[in-house]
């Protein structure tokens, strides 16, 4: 049994081989891209254009059933309409409602996924980290699914991306909020309990399918994630400044086609906000952002890690959510903004395009901002200490100056 197990994984490793990537002395570096990324207000049924998609370009790849993963609010919004336009095309969607991006969920939907639970292990190909190697085991064994598609914000999009993960399937992000590029990214932010949130290695989507009818929305957070997504697109200037920082001081090797994919969404947005009036409600708007958003999860994958993306900023939001014990009030986005300009001022860089922008955008530029969205000096003080614990190996202008220049920056950026 144990060998047929192996041998069905086998065959799924394959079909996944279409989109998932490894190295080779022959192809000395294949990285992984979505199969299908398309950003538009007129997709219409998006089973239908995925369908459609397989069957004209992956005619080997055909999926009968699908498990939608959303959650309460997400069901309404697209989750049971999704569900019912698979009927319609004759397929046997599972649906599932996640309440939260814990580790008990993933372990719910592979009860679900697996036919027999106790599916055999092996050590995730891709761990970065002790706690890839903890949780990032692959389950194999046969599945009631072939596909599963997460519709919804981040933590419905972690979930069922790490849980595709697990049981070695592929994945479909429907993203309803562009708050940060996770809904395209090979990464998921999980609540593992006792081990506090992280982030860990999954696979690269099969399809991300962004209908900005699905992300726009009147309900009162909708403006916020918004502004989140624009934070988390424009800390990738400073998160590439600490990766060129990093190659000058011969501790990190720079990629520049990688570095030039993660910034030049950010630049674009950037110029973009200065003439654009409605820009959280402007399609054109929300597709560049959408766009830039799955380029900047791309050159993750390109290099194979989040370092394009991820800088002294992101190790500020790590040490930030640690203090508050995992429950900050402030956003991924706004709190990675924040480090954003802090790096900024330290590196005597983008500080002033970005005040700029951060004003226009609504995002913390000064104390009040700050306060605005929860986030404490104090804490953030005391972060810029704890930081130097996040992924130390990770050279960034922190390693580079110490924390007191760090804080010094916080003075400057938000003086009291
Ligand atoms: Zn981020």
């Amino acid at each position: 049994m144990k060998l047929l197990n192996k041998t069905i994984d086998q065959c799924i490793n394959r079909i996944n081989g279409a989109y998932k990537g490894y190295l080779s002395p022959k192809i000395p570096k294949q990285f992984t891209v979505p199969f299908i990324e398309e950003v538009s207000n007129q997709i219409g049924s998006i089973p239908e254009f995925i369908d459609h998609h397989l069957r004209r370009d992956l005619p080997g790849l055909a999926f009968s059933n699908p498990l939608i993963v959303f959650d309460e609010i997400t069901r309404e919004i697209a989750g049971e309409k999704i569900v019912a336009q698979f009927e319609k095309i004759g397929a046997k969607p599972t649906p599932c409602n996640v309440a939260s991006n814990s580790i008990v969920e993933i372990e719910r939907i592979l009860e679900l996924g697996l036919k027999r639970f106790t599916g055999l292990e092996f050590n995730c190909e891709i761990s970065t980290s002790t706690f890839d190697q903890k949780y990032g085991a692959v389950k194999c064994g046969e599945k009631r699914f072939d596909i599963i598609y997460g519709v919804g914000g981040g933590s419905v999009i972690d979930v069922a991306k790490y849980a595709a993960y697990k049981l070695n399937l592929p994945f479909v992000s429907i993203p309803t909020s562009l708050a940060n590029d996770g809904f395209a990214s090979p990464f998921a932010v999980l609540n593992l309990g006792k081990d506090g949130t992280m982030t860990l290695s999954a696979n690269t989507p099969l399809a991300v399918v962004v209908d900005t009818n699905l992300v726009k929305s009147n309900d009162p957070g909708y403006k916020r994630r918004i502004r989140s997504g624009i934070g988390d697109l424009l800390s990738n200037l400073t998160a590439v400044l600490d990766w060129q920082l990093a190659d000058r001081k011969k501790q990190e090797r720079y990629e520049s086609y990688s570095g030039f994919q993660a910034i030049c969404g950010a630049r674009l947005v950037m110029k973009e906000l200065q003439t654009c009036s409605d820009f959280f409600y402007d399609d054109r708007f929300l597709e560049i952002l959408a766009c830039s958003l799955m380029a900047s999860a791309e050159a993750m994958s390109r290099y194979g890690s989040s370092r394009p993306a991820s800088g002294f900023e992101h190790k500020l939001y790590h040490a930030y959510n640690e203090l508050t014990d995992f429950k900050p009030v402030a956003t991924h986005g706004e709190l990675v903004a924040v480090g954003a300009l802090l790096s900024s001022f330290a590196h005597q860089e983008y500080h002033d395009n970005l005040r700029q922008t951060y004003e226009i955008v609504g995002l913390p530029y000064n104390g009040q901002g700050l306060a605005e969205c929860g986030i404490k000096l104090d804490v953030l003080n005391a972060a810029i200490i704890q930081a130097q614990k996040v992924k130390p190996d990770r050279y960034t202008i922190l390693e580079d100056c110490g924390p007191k220049h760090l804080q010094e920056a916080l003075c400057k950026a938000y003086p009291l």
